[in-house]
């Protein structure tokens, strides 16, 4: 018997974060609800924006 309370249901441990451009700039967003700051000043390049989603993709829901 397994009670140790260990379940699985949504599966929130893995991010699915989505890049695309945003008026004119670039900014990603996730399945979770994290996203970019949108009101960042200097906008996002393209690398700045993956970086930052494979970052968020990394963590791991606690
Ligand atoms: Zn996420």
């Amino acid at each position: 018997m397994n009670s140790n309370g260990h379940r699985r249901r949504i599966d929130r441990a893995h991010h699915h974060p989505h890049v695309r451009k945003v008026r004119g700039t670039w900014a990603w967003d996730c399945d979770c609800g994290g996203a970019s700051c949108r009101t960042v000043h200097p906008p996002l390049e393209w690398n700045d924006a993956v970086g930052e989603a494979l970052r968020h993709s990394a963590t791991i829901a606690a």
